[in-house]
């Protein structure tokens, strides 16, 4: 960056990630700078990217969108966690719910009340103490923060929408706030021959469009960060093998589900995401180890409802950049990186590294500590979301194909072993500033998978044998008392958001 002040922004790129860029600069940053995207419809965008988590209301909240009319304009509905079936074998069924599951007691989590419990002979399992379980089980929505007079947090959701739908929204937020679209097909990237920076990109129809910050959004492509500055990526397809995804939505089902399902197959996995006008569905899977055609038929013959529409084909390499911002550009969204669809981390990145970097936006001088501070918050939080999402693979005791066989016998980061060690002895868990997942999350994963700890902390000793059994069947009737009232998903979204289908 010279020392010129910095009074343009320039987003290439008009998928989920420009568009958030796009509404969150104009949105808080100072009026004197402008903010100009670009995009190409003879591109498009990557058209999937449907499941979000609950850290996404806090977006919205910023960008002073209307829940109830986001929702309708996305045909959208709720999300309280992701069902995962065949992943630790096949059979097995368990819920990444996105709330605390019982209630922690003393500095203690709950889960070692738990664990004592059933040392104890205690049958239930972990799940028969989650609000969000209870909720998905009777298939119940609603907005509640408390459940009535206790300490105990209500239901944390997130939402299912119309990607393309989603992208439109934002649009009309940004356009209104003072973004420039322009419309054309960025032919070249022309830099500073001093410092390096990226001057202008030159549009396909000869006009060039200059500015002083880039944000490069424009997907797998890379157009700026790799084409123009050179950027590496960091390949982790050793410990997340998955590489290809085909996406097709379907009839929606008679019933919306308030989560999504995840289903293992045989060489990766298939989505369901249940939307007001249809299903989206999708099978991520590794060409390493099954073909397209295989993975097209497994797709097309576990589909809940007529399929609508072609099948997306998508190829992918899941890692990150070596670097996300460099001279006087920021990589955001799939130009980022890539960790796979699996715990929809993928907005969630977007929002966090937009918000990041308007807590760090340089002013008119070369700021070089703002670079390195944001590659390493980036790389922080990128790295333990890919450890999660490892566990989910590793974390299994299924060896009925080579695809299984693999990712059960890989070795894995030691950050992540350390962790499974860890919590494997005495259900321990420690939470790291940049790590999006907070225990619970971890905790529903490994107990999920069959990775139940030895023993409990000692701390859960203080409560006798009986104050245990009481406590925990307490929290399960206070569970059921406060589902009871709830309204159905379908009758909430019909209340409160339902889209115009006609
Ligand atoms: C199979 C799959 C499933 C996913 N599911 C989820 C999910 O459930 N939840 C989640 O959070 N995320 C998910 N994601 C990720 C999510 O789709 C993306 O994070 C999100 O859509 C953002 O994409 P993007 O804006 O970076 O890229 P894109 O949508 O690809 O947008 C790129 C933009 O750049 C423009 N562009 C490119 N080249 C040029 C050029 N030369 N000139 C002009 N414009 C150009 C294009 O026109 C387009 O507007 C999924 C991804 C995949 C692959």
């Amino acid at each position: 960056m010279s020392n010129t002040p910095i009074r343009k922004v320039v987003i290439v790129g008009g998928g989920t990630a420009g568009w958030i860029s796009a509404a969150a600069l104009t949105k808080l940053l100072p009026s004197t700078i402008s903010v100009t995207l670009i995009e190409s419809d003879s591109i498009g965008t990557v058209g999937v990217g449907e499941a979000t988590i609950p850290q996404i209301r806090r977006l919205n909240a910023m960008l002073g969108l209307d829940e109830n009319t986001f929702l309708k304009a996305t045909y959208g509905t709720f999300k309280l966690g992701i069902e995962f079936s065949n992943w630790g074998q096949i059979g097995d069924s368990y819920i990444h719910t996105f709330g605390d599951v019982g209630l922690n007691l003393a500095n203690l989590q709950f889960h070692q009340y738990w664990l004592k419990a059933r040392s104890l002979g205690l049958t239930k399992n972990l799940w028969d103490f989650s609000l969000h379980k209870q909720a998905i089980d009777q298939n119940k929505f609603g907005r509640l923060d408390h459940i009535g007079q206790t300490s105990m947090t209500g239901l944390s959701y997130a939402f299912h929408f119309d990607a393309g739908l989603y992208s439109a929204h934002l649009r009309q937020h940004a356009e209104k706030n003072g973004t420039t679209r322009i419309e054309g097909l960025i032919q070249d990237t022309l830099l500073d021959e001093t410092t390096g920076n990226i001057k202008c990109v030159k549009l396909q129809n000869g006009e060039i469009i200059e500015g002083d910050f880039f944000i490069d959004c424009s997907g797998f492509r890379g157009l700026l960060i790799e084409k123009s500055l050179g950027i590496g990526y960091q390949d982790w397809s050793k410990w997340l093998p998955c590489n290809r995804a085909i996406a097709i939505p379907s009839e929606r089902t008679s019933t919306l589900l308030p989560y999504t399902k995840s289903i293992a197959q045989s060489a990766g996995w298939q989505w369901r995401i249940p939307l007001q006008h249809r299903t989206g569905n999708g099978h991520v899977y590794s060409g390493e180890f099954l073909d397209d055609d295989v993975a097209l038929n497994t797709l097309l013959s576990n589909l809940d409802g007529e399929p609508l529409g072609d099948p997306n084909h998508l190829k992918f390499s899941t890692g990150r950049r070596d670097a996300f911002w460099h001279k006087n550009c920021v990589a955001i969204g799939l130009s980022s990186g890539f960790m796979e669809p699996l715990e929809s981390t993928s907005i969630h990145l977007i929002q966090s590294n937009i918000s990041r970097l308007i807590e760090l936006f340089p002013s008119n001088t070369q700021e070089d500590t703002n670079i390195r501070e944001y590659n390493r918050q980036v790389s922080e939080e990128f790295e333990l979301i890919r450890d999660f999402l490892i566990l989910h693979y590793h974390q299994t005791q299924r060896e009925d194909s080579e695809f299984w066989r693999y990712c059960k016998h890989m070795q894995i980061p030691d950050t992540l072993k350390d962790k499974m060690d860890l919590f494997s002895q005495s259900g321990r868990l420690y939470k790291k500033s940049e790590d999006l997942f907070k225990e619970s999350s971890w905790v529903q994963v490994m107990i999920g998978q069959g990775l139940i700890p030895d023993t409990y902390h000692p701390m859960a000793d203080r409560l006798s044998n009986e104050q245990v059994s009481k406590f925990i069947s307490d929290i399960q009737s206070i569970i059921s008392q406060a589902i009871a009232p709830l309204p159905d998903h379908d009758t909430f979204i019909q209340n409160h958001c339902a889209a115009d289908l006609q």
